[in-house]
């Protein structure tokens, strides 16, 4: 059975949306399995969006992820990794598809309210970023 990390971002965690998140990830039937609520650094957000460092966004994007506390999770199921990117929606919010977290949520392609991880590799790597053994089970 399938795992990926997701993250509610810091537009999200300062409206109180995380409920309202996590109810749309239960609905389409992914288990949030491990999660917490920590305050990141700019260095663990730069690592994180490292695949980033080069875009024009990249210091919007981590001084946006350091500017609130996120909730990270790791969600579980069956084909979680496209599950969860279909029930997040587009990047941007614009073009999002109707009853998504980001058709709903997002205020901007960059205030967007979810991440998740885009691919099996990617998965494995941010997991374990975030989260111990220990805090896997
Ligand atoms: P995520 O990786 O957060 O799940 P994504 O895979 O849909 O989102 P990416 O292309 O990986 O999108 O971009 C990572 C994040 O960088 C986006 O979620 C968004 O917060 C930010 N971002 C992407 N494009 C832009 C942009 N043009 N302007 C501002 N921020 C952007
Ligand atoms: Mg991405």
């Amino acid at each position: 059975i399938e795992r990926t990390l997701s993250i509610i971002k810091p537009d999200a965690t300062k409206r109180n949306l995380t409920g309202k998140i996590v109810a749309k990830f239960e609905e389409a039937g992914l288990r949030v399995v491990a999660s917490k609520r920590v305050q990141l650094t700019a260095a663990q957000a730069g690592e994180f969006y490292a695949e980033h460092k080069e875009r024009p966004f990249f210091g919007e994007l981590v001084a946006f992820m350091i500017s609130e506390p996120v909730v990270l999770q790791v969600l579980e199921g069956e084909g979680a990794i496209a599950k969860n990117r279909e029930v997040m929606g587009a990047t941007d919010p614009a073009q999002a598809a109707e009853g998504t977290i980001r058709k709903e949520f997002a205020l901007s392609k960059g205030e967007n309210s979810a991440h998740g991880s885009d691919s099996e590799a990617a998965a494995a790597r941010e997991i374990a970023f975030f989260f111990s053994g220990l805090e896997l089970v």
